[in-house]
């Protein structure tokens, strides 16, 4: 396709906004596909992106629209993820295109990753198309949604284009928008090559496969390339385009989005940001890539059955053949056994990485508390990260410690901002800004991220009956207050229930986790001490009293068959227990007490 034919865009709005259902429609609109390939929606492949509806991997179309003009348009979408974790991809899509469609629903209006959303599109110079969705809705209010737009995001009210994604109504405005409003792509056929490397991921039967938009020169089929960065070079088998299933082209040449299919023997292997040229006639320089994702929250997992660990090993390292950004490696804990210590991006990558075990790979796991990553500055002057509060050294041993802050915007309506400022004072944050945008507050709070990974979306969701949206961005690190606290059962410290925590909070949660244990743990022969300690200066502390005469008796007198059956159902319980000194604690008294409320 010759260059001013083509439009590049990638479609961006907060969750459920209707960005997936829009780009359905695109699809269906440009005849991409019959009406029963068209089954739910097609951008979200995975079975849990279709089931919780949201966008984990960015996805890629080529669309061809025939537009009034008269001209043959190539289209490619690129659709986004909308969750905050995800935003790191969403640049990356957005580095791939020229423009944005912006999605807004026009009953909820403009909300957090809306206008973080329309930040990163500016960033990458985009321009940018406002798309008014579900108009068709009762309680839609267009007037003062496209107000909004121009007050907030300062693009013009008379430049949105009103649809219904659901209904179809008023898709050919967007295609004749995007085709008339978005600028085609520059670049030189003739030049050396420069393909960007946007993504990549593993195919059972193809290998790896990249995700490349080209910006100079052009690649085919048996060419030689060459990463830049990693300065490997890999035989071209196959150059494609999606449509959306992988078809192969001749070539792929500048303005396109595509595949190109080398051989490549890990993911691993392709970093993503890196520019692909030719072996045989490089280009000069490399385009400017991305920062590399960075893990910020950090659990454990461990398999209840121990003869799982291989099998949890093989798993996570199939997930991680596709998802360069989740990383893993092998743990011990006293209380837990074998298990891998594992990084996310987020809260919610976390919980689907969790969820995919369970439900792809059969494996029933043990998640400790999720943890951010700290900098230990030693006393010997040594620098350390530490992903593991089990880890962390004697105080008397560190100069000081630095955690991780963020910088969150929380929108939410008037009514109930009260709460939400006292629960970031709670949570130790920092007023920045508070604006208004019509009866909608924006809060721009500073807070430590380690307050955040503690159930903070779950308050903030509560406390404004789900009505609050939250997005935020890592901010650096300061020095603070941190004390590991430290759980004994009977004396004995258990490793997989220790955690970090700001000195002012340390008694609140070591007193709830105590009082917790106290009603998880079965009463044994005897006392036993439930203590948090840090150091060793107990903070809180419960007694778990021991079992009674009668109760004792139960086990002992009755008949044979019964007692038999008592002791059956003993040691099968036996398996899931850990040994503390005398004290065994089931299972599920961790599991419990991680899952803090
Ligand atoms: P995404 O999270 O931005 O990808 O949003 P989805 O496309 O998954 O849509 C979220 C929800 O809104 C789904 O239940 C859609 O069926 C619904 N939805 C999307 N567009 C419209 C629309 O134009 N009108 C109405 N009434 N509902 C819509
Ligand atoms: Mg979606």
């Amino acid at each position: 396709t010759p260059l001013h034919l083509i439009r590049n865009f990638s479609i961006i709005a907060h969750i459920d906004h209707g960005k997936s259902t829009l780009a359905d429609r695109l699809i269906e609109a440009c005849g991409a596909l019959t009406a029963r390939e068209m089954k739910g929606q097609v951008l979200d492949s995975m079975e849990l992106e279709q089931e919780r509806g949201i966008t984990i991997k960015a996805q890629t179309v080529r669309l061809t629209y025939p537009a009034k003009d008269g001209n043959i348009y190539t289209l490619n979408l690129m659709d986004t993820p909308g969750h905050v974790d995800f935003a790191y991809e969403v640049s990356r899509s957005l580095a791939a295109c020229e423009g944005s469609l912006l999605v807004v629903d026009a009953s909820q209006g403009v909300e957090a990753q809306t206008l973080a959303n329309v930040y990163q599109a500016i960033e990458a110079d985009h321009e940018i198309v406002p798309v008014l969705n579900k108009i068709d809705l009762p309680a839609a209010e267009p007037e003062r949604v496209r107000n909004q737009i121009e007050e907030v995001v300062g693009i013009p009210a008379d430049e949105t284009v009103d649809i219904s994604a659901k209904t179809g109504l008023n898709i050919e405005g967007v295609l004749e928008a995007l085709v008339h409003r978005l600028p085609p792509p520059k670049g030189d056929a003739e030049a050396p090559l420069q393909a960007l490397l946007v993504d990549s991921w593993y195919d059972t039967y193809l290998g790896v496969i990249t995700l490349v938009r080209i910006k100079e020169g052009r690649v085919k089929k048996g060419d030689r390339i060459r990463m830049m960065q990693m300065g490997a070079t890999y035989h071209v088998d196959q150059v494609g385009v999606f449509h959306p299933k992988m078809t192969p082209v001749d070539s792929l040449g500048p303005g396109e989005i595509g595949y190109i299919n080398a051989a490549i023997k890990a993911v691993a292997d392709c970093n993503v940001g890196d520019t692909i040229t030719l072996d045989n006639r490089p280009a000069e320089k490399a385009l400017p890539g991305f920062k590399p994702s960075v893990p910020v929250v950090w659990c454990g997992l461990f398999p209840i059955n121990a003869d799982d660990f291989e099998k949890l090993r093989n798993s996570l390292a199939k997930l991680r053949l596709n998802d360069a950004s989740f990383h893993f490696e092998a743990e011990t804990s006293a209380a837990l056994g074998f298990g891998f210590r594992c990084g996310f991006l987020g809260l919610l990558h976390l919980e689907i990485i969790q969820e995919r075990l369970s439900r792809e790979f059969n494996l029933d796991l043990i998640a400790t508390a999720p943890s951010v990553v700290y900098i230990l500055h030693h006393s010997d002057g040594t620098v350390e990260e530490l992903h593991n509060p089990a880890d962390m050294p004697d105080l008397s041993q560190v100069a000081h410690i630095e955690e991780p802050w963020i910088k969150a915007s929380i929108m939410v309506q008037d009514d109930y901002l009260g709460p939400v400022l006292t629960l970031c004072t709670e949570r130790r944050g920092v007023q920045l800004d508070l604006t208004y945008v019509g009866n909608r507050a924006m809060a721009v709070y500073r807070l430590p991220l380690n307050e955040v990974v503690f159930d903070f979306y779950d308050r903030l969701k509560s406390l404004s009956r789900g009505y609050a949206s939250f997005d935020y961005q890592m901010d650096g690190y300061e020095e603070s207050n941190l004390v590991r606290i430290s759980i004994l059962v009977n004396h004995e410290p258990v490793d997989a229930l220790s955690f970090v925590a700001h000195r002012s909070a340390a008694e609140t949660r070591g007193r709830a986790i105590c009082a917790k244990l106290k009603e998880l743990i079965p009463r044994q022969l005897f006392k036993i001490a439930i203590q948090a300690s840090i150091g060793s200066k107990v903070i809180a502390r419960e007694t778990l009293g021991a079992m009674s005469k009668d109760v004792t008796a139960k086990c002992y007198g009755g008949d044979i068959s019964r007692k038999r059956k008592l002791l059956d159902k003993q040691k099968e319980g036996k398996k899931r227990m850990r040994q503390f000194g005398k004290v065994e604690i089931p299972q599920s008294a961790f599991l419990a007490a991680l899952k803090m409320d």
